[in-house]
């Protein structure tokens, strides 16, 4: 049987690269990939093999991101937005919740997201306004959540709000997208992964019922530091390593293709030389990082929170930098969109802003080195 990674490369190889620039250009969602990886089982990758799943941990994660990333960083973000939001329900599950959730995405039938950023609070999801109503057995939701990628293809989101009673902190609900008062609105207009389809959710008096609660009231917070943030922070590594190493790999083959008059490929200058092995260092050495700080996690070492920081931060910074190398590498060929350096460079510039941002989180690490608390 193929591995978890055969079945990625497989699929990627196979629907994801060929649709790469289309998603590019067109600036749709990523369906027909959605489509194969749910066929597969790969959207099951993190539900419980009890719940009908792969079992897969966060070492798998980065494997998966980075390899379809290395194709298309678009199709990478909307599958680790959807791995994320499969996480979360798993940690908590309810049987309620792992029937009607865990094995339909193990099955290939459902999509989900994170809805946690908030135009008011930007890059401090962790803090949002809207604040979750009780009445009676259910909740009532209203507000607006931005930024919410998958948007109006995923079935079901994951809503990140302050809990009913100021004091008991954060809650995390399952709202279905058919939910009566769900709506989204606008359209991405980013400069790069183009078809994240990074939209709004408006909530109008929705109502949630105590059942879709992923957890009991008040750990959210938890889950974010506990769940979403390993999961999230490896992901995004896995995807900016692997665009970084598809940006790579296109500007080796232009320097070896292209040749001068006198027959000499641009891979004989020196000067090129020198960026291909900067840039060999630069995705390889991030590519480790980000693999040894999800062994670290998954083995629940003690130095795994700080790795994890600390990968998001190398792999969103190695992906501009190598980017960036690579249309030099391709010169103005490369400034076109004849070849895909163009695409991997403004699809590497997201993942330094996507919170937590590279600010916020060498400030975390720095104050985890010199024993500072973080808050
Ligand atoms: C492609 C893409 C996809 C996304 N997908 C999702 C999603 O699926 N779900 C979701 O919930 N969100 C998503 N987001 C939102 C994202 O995670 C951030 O919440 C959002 O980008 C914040 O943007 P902002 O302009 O409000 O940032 P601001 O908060 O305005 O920050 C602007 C700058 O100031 C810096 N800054 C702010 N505060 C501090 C501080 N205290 N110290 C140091 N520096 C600071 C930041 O690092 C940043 O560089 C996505 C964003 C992008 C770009």
């Amino acid at each position: 049987m193929a591995s978890v990674l055969e079945l990625a490369k497989q699929i990627t190889d196979e629907v994801v690269a060929p649709l790469a620039a289309d998603i590019d250009r067109s600036g749709r969602f990523p369906k027909e990939a959605f489509a194969a990886f749910g066929k597969a089982g790969l959207l099951g990758l993190l539900v419980p093999q009890e719940a009908g799943g792969l079992g897969g941990t966060l070492e798998d994660l980065v494997a998966v991101t980075e390899t379809i990333a290395e194709s298309c960083g678009s199709t990478a973000m909307c599958y680790l937005m959807h791995s994320c939001a499969t996480m979360v329900i798993a940690a908590k599950a309810t049987e309620n919740q792992k029937e009607r959730y865990l094995r339909p995405i193990a099955e290939g039938t459902k999509i989900g997201t994170l809805a946690f950023s908030e135009t008011g609070t930007g890059a401090h999801f962790y803090s949002p306004e809207i604040q979750a109503a009780r009445d009676g057995e259910s909740f009532v939701l209203n507000g607006r959540k931005s930024f919410v990628t998958n948007g109006d293809q995923a079935d079901f989101l994951i809503v990140l709000t302050n809990a009913p009673d100021a004091d008991k902190g954060l809650n995390m609900f399952i709202v279905d997208k058919d939910t009566p008062g769900v709506r989204f609105a606008g359209e991405w207009d980013g400069i790069g992964l183009r078809g994240n389809n990074s939209i709004s959710l408006l909530m109008e008096n929705v109502r949630v019922p105590k059942a879709q609660l992923v957890g009991a009231e008040g750990d959210g917070m938890d889950l974010i530091f506990q769940v979403v943030a390993p999961s999230f922070i490896l992901g995004v590594s896995g995807v900016n390593v692997g665009l970084a190493r598809g940006a790579y790999l296109a500007a080796l083959e232009h320097a070896k293709m292209r040749k001068y008059a006198d027959g000499r490929s641009l891979a004989e200058i020196q000067a090129i030389q020198f960026y291909l092995s900067d840039m060999f260092g630069a995705v390889e050495s991030a590519s480790l990082f980000a693999r040894n700080a999800a062994k670290a996690a998954v083995e629940g070492r003690e130095d795994a929170v700080l790795r994890v920081m600390q990968s998001k931060v190398l792999a969103s910074e190695s992906a501009v930098k190598v980017t960036n190398l690579a249309m030099q590498v391709c010169g103005g060929q490369g400034y076109t969109q004849k070849l895909p350096v163009e695409r991997y460079l403004r699809d590497a510039r997201a993942g330094a802003v996507m919170a937590p941002t590279t600010e916020v989180l060498k400030e975390w690490v720095g104050k985890s080195v010199a024993g500072v608390p973080l808050f």
